[in-house]
């Protein structure tokens, strides 16, 4: 997806502060933080939302979070505690329309989300 700003971002095309990076995914700290640590981990395919996984992306999914486990762990926020969220079109919050996990951690969170 040439227009797809994440997918530009993998290709190195815009920049971002990169944290994690492995074969099929990476991970970079998001322009608008919502917590002191707030990390968006991305499939380097272009995969819009969830809905348009299938029963392929399984292993790819895993790593998703099997990623977020590790930079929580480098974030120091492993112990105290974190979030992770996916959000799912437009009526849950979703802009960027290239699935990213968000990463939240360093403060209280409450529940439920907004
Ligand atoms: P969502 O609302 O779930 O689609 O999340 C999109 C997230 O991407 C928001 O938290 C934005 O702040 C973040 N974002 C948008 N553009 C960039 C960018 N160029 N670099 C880092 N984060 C971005």
């Amino acid at each position: 997806m040439s227009e797809c700003i994440f997918c530009k971002i993998a290709k190195g095309e815009i920049p971002a502060e990169m944290v994690y990076e492995n074969d099929q995914v990476l991970a970079f700290r998001d322009l608008n933080p919502q917590a002191p640590v707030h990390i968006l981990v991305i499939p380097r395919r272009h995969i819009a939302t969830l809905n348009d996984l299938d029963e392929g992306d399984a292993d790819l999914m895993g790593r998703l979070y099997l990623a977020a486990k590790r930079i929580a762990a480098d974030e120091g926020i492993a112990e105290s505690g974190y979030r992770t969220v996916i959000n799912c079109n437009a009526g849950a919050g979703q802009t960027v329309f290239h699935v990213h996990l968000h990463l939240l951690g360093g403060r209280p969170m409450g529940w439920p989300p907004g």
